[in-house]
């Protein structure tokens, strides 16, 4: 059974904003359903933090600028200066679905890394991403990982993730997505398989069917996008406007179906309208699959986007020292506010 468990503390303070009048501060801690990692709620500080957030238009506009020139992704550069796949790999050295092209990392993160340019365009805004850069990324990853699981069966574990400009951790402003893959799990991958193998053991039914069950139509339900499931965690493992989906009985990438890559794309195009609207261009993103050589009955691909600090004179970061070193979440605002803001700004009803 499915146990939201939370605990709300308060902090007495003689404020200085209110004259040195008494002020409750609250805080909630709730443990993730399934990991029981603690995240902390903490009310208010989404205003606190928010000068941080937005982007100075100017400084952005001309980095996007400085950046153009000589960009390794745009058209003109990709076949010249991208690496290509040996020949005995893939004749072809690259992989172009649509506008979407795939190639070898230069300088990995696993063993098998690559990267996926989703378009031609050097910049895009974050309400500019359409479902069909997605689909096409997707399948060029997803037509990447075929060819290796037919080669390298022993690399199992892939994970597609998302740094979208510097504040994520991007190197290159240019849209990208990168197909990593390795022998071994993802820590996140391994917990969150482990975890629901014990709750399978212990339940006979599956958390992400129950977990489903409980939160489709409620407060952090968001909406559905071809099969696929989208909700705000009800514990956010980093809490910066954190969404999660759920692709309902596949648990691994090459499981996944046409409809469902779509889904994902069109999911992700309105979440990302919905950080635009509130000034972000910056956003994270990891599509989390289980191993490639087995259907998992008791877990289910998820997807976890977050939106991060923004561009400016004065760098800031959210990769605090509590959430960074300590490895407990934090929430900014309480997930049940940020689910009817966005279904609001959707114009969904759950
Ligand atoms: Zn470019």
């Amino acid at each position: 059974m499915i146990k939201f468990e939370k605990t709300i503390k308060h902090a007495k303070i003689l404020n200085p904003l209110r004259n040195f009048e008494e002020t409750v501060l609250l805080f909630e801690y709730r443990a993730d359903p399934l990991t029981k990692r603690n995240t902390t709620v903490i009310p208010g500080m989404l205003d606190y933090v928010g000068k941080f957030l937005s982007s100075d238009q100017a400084l952005l506009k001309s980095l996007v600028e400085k950046t153009r020139v000589n960009c390794p992704f745009c058209p003109e550069n990709v076949k010249e200066k991208t690496p290509m796949f040996p020949r005995e790999f893939l004749r072809e050295g690259r992989i172009f679905v649509g506008e979407a092209v795939a190639f070898p990392n230069l300088l990995g993160h696993a063993e098998r890394s690559v990267l996926v340019v989703l378009s031609k365009r050097h910049h895009l805004k974050l309400n500019e991403f359409t479902a069909e850069q997605f689909f096409n990324g997707f399948k060029a990853g997803a037509a990447y990982l075929e060819k290796l699981n037919a080669v390298e069966p022993e690399i199992k574990f892939p994970a597609f993730i998302f740094n979208y400009l510097p504040p994520a951790g991007s190197s290159i402003f240019h849209p990208h997505m990168q197909v990593l893959a390795r022998d071994r799990p993802f820590y996140l991958t391994e917990l969150l398989i482990n975890r629901s193998e014990e709750y399978w053991r212990e339940n006979g039914s599956s958390f992400w069917s129950d977990l489903l069950a409980v939160e489709k139509g409620k407060e952090r339900y968001l909406f559905e996008t071809k099969g696929v499931e989208w909700l705000v965690p009800f514990a956010p493992q980093r809490g910066l406007n954190e969404v999660h989906a759920i692709i309902r009985g596949k648990s691994n990438l090459l499981e996944l179906d046409d409809e469902e890559w779509r889904g994902l794309g069109e999911g992700l195009v309105k979440i990302l309208k919905f950080y635009h609207a509130q000034g972000y261009v910056s956003f994270n993103a990891v599509l989390v699959s289980g191993p490639m050589d087995r259907h998992l009955e008791y877990f289910d691909v998820n997807l976890r986007v977050i939106s991060r600090t923004g561009i400016q004179q004065w760098n800031f970061t959210d990769a605090w020292a509590l959430p960074y070193l300590l490895w407990d979440g934090e929430a900014v605002e309480e997930p049940e506010r940020l689910a009817e803001k966005i279904r609001s700004f959707l114009g969904t009803s759950r």
